[in-house]
C-alpha cells in the first residue's frame, strides 16, 4: 500500500504518529494509498524549524520573494499534466476540470509577483517640522492554512501564495481525501526556490488542526471548510490570539427572471450545479425562477439537457460532464438527502437513484437529480448537499426570490439572470451575499480581487487573494522618524513640536 507522509524541512518525509487515513480513488472506490496523520508533536516540531527558516525569508527581499513565485508560474504550467493526473485520481473530477483547479490557484501565484508593489508602505513627507512618517507591512511570522478536498491545487495555492510572497512561513494542513497534489505544491515550491523550512505540509485530521490552534508561534490561520468547522476554527483560533480567517458552506441561488434567455440560463444552470459533481462551493444549488411561465418553460429546458449529462471517471477523458464524488460516505449523504426530498413532497423530475456504471459498480458516482416544487421549509433546501442535485424553488414575484436568497444562511455566491439592467442593479445593490453573478452563473472573482462570502459563509475579516490576502499575512509598522539638524545647521537643543 502506497503511503503518503509529509513535506518537512524540504523533503518529503514519513509520518511517526501511528496514524493513518485512507485515500480512495472514488471512480473504483478502492483504497489507493494511506496518509499519514501527524500527532501534535509532530506539527509543533515542523512549525519550530519553520519558524526559524522565516527569519531570513522574511528578511529577503520582495523582488526576490517574486522572482521564486514567477518561477514557480513556469513549474507549474510545465506540470500541469502531471499534476492534473495526480488531484483527478484522488479528487474524481475530469482532467479539464482538473486543469482549471490548478489554473486557478496558478493565478494568485501569478498575482504574487506584484509582491513588490503590494507591499509598498505609505509615507508622509513632512508630518511635522523635520518629521516624516511611514508604515511598512512586515510578515506575521509562521502562519496556517487548512484547506478543504474540493480544490486541491487552487486553495492551498490562494493561501500559501500571498503567504510566502508576503515573507511568512507556511504550514499547510491539506485535505486528508486528497493529499497528494500540496505535497507535489511543496516540492515545485523548492525547485522555484523557496529555501527548506519555510514551506511545511503536515497531514492530518483533527489533531493537527488543534495543534496549530493551539499553537503559539502560528500567528495567523486561513480555513476553507464546513461551516461548522470553519466556526470552530475560528472560535478556538481567535480566543487564542490569532487572526483568523474561515470561510465556510453555501447555497447558491441562481434567479431567473421572466425576460431571461432561457436557453442560456439552464445551459448555465446544468454547468453550475452539476459540474465537479456539485462539489463546488460556488455550486448553483438552487434555481429560483420568477413566475410559473418562466418555472415551467425553465425545467422543460433544463430536463433534457440533465439527462444528457455524462457521467464516468476522469481516465474516460472529454467524453464525460462529470466524475464520482469524493468518498463513500459523502455518496451516502447525498443519498439521503435526495430521499429527505421525496419524503418531504419535492417533485424528482430527473431521478438518478439507479444510476450505475458498468465496470465502476464500487465507485462513489451519483446520478444528476433535478427536484422541483421544492418549498424553503425542506431540509434539502436548507442543507448543503454538495452533490448533483438542483432545486427548483418557484417563485411568485421578484421581492419573494430576492428575499429567499436574503433569507438563506448562506450568503457565499448567487447570480441572477435577466436581461433588465435596472433588476441586475437593484439586486447587486440589495443581496447580502459576497459574490454576485450578473448573467453569469459561477462568479470567482479573478486573482487580483477578492473571494469571500457573507453571513454563514465566512467567518472573520479580509477575504481571500487580491489586494486583502496581503493584509491578511502582513501587519503594519508605523514609524515616525526624527532626525535632528546635524552639522549642516549646527548644534539644535530644542525640542521641536510639531505645528
Ligand atoms: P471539511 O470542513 O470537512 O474539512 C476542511 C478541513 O478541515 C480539512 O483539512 C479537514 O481535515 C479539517 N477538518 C475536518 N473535520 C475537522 C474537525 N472536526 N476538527 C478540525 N478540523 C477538521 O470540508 P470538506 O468536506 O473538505 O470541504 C467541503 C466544504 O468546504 C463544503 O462545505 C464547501 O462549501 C466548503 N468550501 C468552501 C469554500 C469557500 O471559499 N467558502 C471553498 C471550497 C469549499
Amino acid at each position: 500500500m502506497k503511503e503518503i507522509g509529509h513535506w518537512i524541512n524540504g523533503k518529503l518525509v514519513a509520518g511517526t504518529s501511528g496514524k493513518f487515513a485512507d485515500v480512495f480513488n472514488p471512480a473504483t472506490g478502492e483504497v489507493q494509498a494511506r496518509v499519514a496523520l501527524a500527532s501534535k508533536a509532530e506539527l509543533d516540531a515542523a512549525t519550530a524549524d519553520a519558524a526559524k527558516a522565516q527569519v531570513k525569508w522574511g528578511a529577503t527581499n520582495p523582488q526576490r520573494r517574486a522572482r521564486v513565485m514567477m518561477a514557480m508560474v513556469g513549474l507549474l504550467n510545465r506540470d500541469m499534466d502531471k499534476l492534473a493526473e495526480a488531484l483527478s485520481s484522488e479528487h474524481g473530477k475530469t482532467i479539464p476540470d482538473a486543469k482549471g483547479d490548478i489554473q486557478r490557484g496558478l493565478e494568485v501565484i501569478e498575482f504574487c509577483i506584484g509582491a513588490p508593489h503590494l507591499l509598498k508602505g505609505e509615507f508622509t513627507d513632512s508630518a511635522g517640522p523635520g518629521i516624516d512618517m511611514y508604515s511598512m507591512r512586515q510578515p506575521i511570522g509562521v502562519a496556517a492554512g487548512i484547506t478543504p478536498f474540493n480544490f486541491p491545487a487552487m486553495i492551498p495555492m490562494w493561501k500559501m501564495g500571498p503567504a510566502l510572497a508576503c515573507g511568512n512561513a507556511f504550514i499547510l494542513k491539506p485535505s486528508e481525501r486528497a493529499p497528494t497534489v500540496p505535497l507535489m505544491l511543496a516540492a515545485l515550491m523548492k525547485e522555484a526556490g523557496l529555501p527548506d523550512g519555510v514551506m511545511q505540509v503536515i497531514n492530518g485530521d483533527k489533531e493537527s488542526v488543534d495543534a496549530i490552534l493551539d499553537n503559539e508561534t502560528i500567528s495567523g490561520v486561513g480555513f476553507v471548510g464546513s461551516t461548522p468547522i470553519a466556526q470552530y476554527i475560528y472560535a478556538r483560533g481567535t480566543a487564542n490570539g490569532k487572526r483568523v480567517q474561515c470561510f465556510g458552506g453555501a447555497k447558491n441561488h441562481m434567479i431567473i427572471m421572466p425576460d431571461a434567455d432561457l436557453d442560456q440560463a439552464a445551459d448555465a444552470l446544468v454547468g453550475a450545479g452539476y459540474g465537479a459533481a456539485g462539489e463546488r462551493c460556488m455550486a448553483i444549488s438552487v434555481a429560483v425562477p420568477v413566475g410559473e411561465k418562466t418555472a415551467d418553460a425553465l425545467v422543460a429546458k433544463l430536463i433534457p439537457r440533465i439527462e444528457k449529462l455524462k457521467v464516468g471517471p476522469y481516465t474516460a477523458g472529454n467524453d464525460v460532464d462529470y466524475g464520482p464524488v469524493v468518498t463513500g460516505a459523502a455518496k451516502a449523504n447525498i443519498m439521503k438527502l435526495i430521499e429527505s426530498g421525496v419524503a418531504s413532497g419535492a417533485e424528482l423530475v430527473v431521478d438518478g437513484r439507479d444510476f450505475k456504471l458498468q465496470g465502476y459498480e464500487d465507485g462513489f458516482f451519483v446520478g444528476p437529480h433535478l427536484f422541483d416544487k421544492v418549498t424553503t421549509d425542506m431540509e434539502i433546501y436548507r442543507k448543503e448537499i454538495f452533490g448533483p442535485v438542483l432545486s427548483v424553488v418557484r417563485a411568485t414575484t421578484y421581492e419573494e426570490a430576492l428575499g429567499m436568497a436574503m433569507d438563506h444562511e448562506y450568503g457565499n455566491g448567487t447570480a441572477i439572470y435577466t436581461r433588465d439592467g435596472d433588476t441586475a442593479r437593484d439586486f447587486a445593490a440589495r443581496i447580502n451575499v459576497g459574490m454576485i453573478g450578473i448573467n453569469v452563473p459561477i462568479p470567482v472573482p479573478l486573482a487580483y480581487h477578492t473571494f469571500g462570502g457573507w453571513k454563514k459563509s465566512s467567518f472573520g475579516d479580509l477575504n481571500q487573494h487580491g489586494p486583502d490576502s496581503f493584509r491578511f499575512y502582513t501587519r503594519t509598522k508605523t514609524i515616525t522618524a526624527r532626525w535632528p539638524s546635524g552639522i549642516k545647521e549646527g548644534g539644535e537643543f530644542n525640542f521641536k513640536q510639531m505645528e
